[in-house]
């Protein structure tokens, strides 16, 4: 059976669907509780620092979004503060 390990909790994926129960970003796979964990973690910081970033910069929020995942992925978990 096709499996993925999850690079964030390390839990197995099976038979892996993209963009369904396994989200792929740059070299990063993540499942979908994580996934989910991590646009809460991003939505909530957005809306905290939104002043910040009008009119809404693409790129800042993608630098953002990758530097989460890295730490997330360092912890082995979306660290939701
Ligand atoms: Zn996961």
């Amino acid at each position: 059976m096709k499996y993925l390990i999850c690079d964030v909790c390390k839990k197995t994926i099976e038979s892996p669907v993209k963009d369904r129960t396994l989200f792929h970003h740059a070299h990063v796979d993540i499942c979908l509780e994580c996934q989910d964990s991590l646009d809460m973690y991003t939505r909530r910081h957005l809306r905290k620092t939104e002043a910040e970033h009008r009119p809404f910069d693409f790129q800042w929020y993608n630098d953002f979004f990758m530097d989460t995942l890295e730490k997330a992925v360092q912890r082995g978990k979306v660290d939701l503060r």
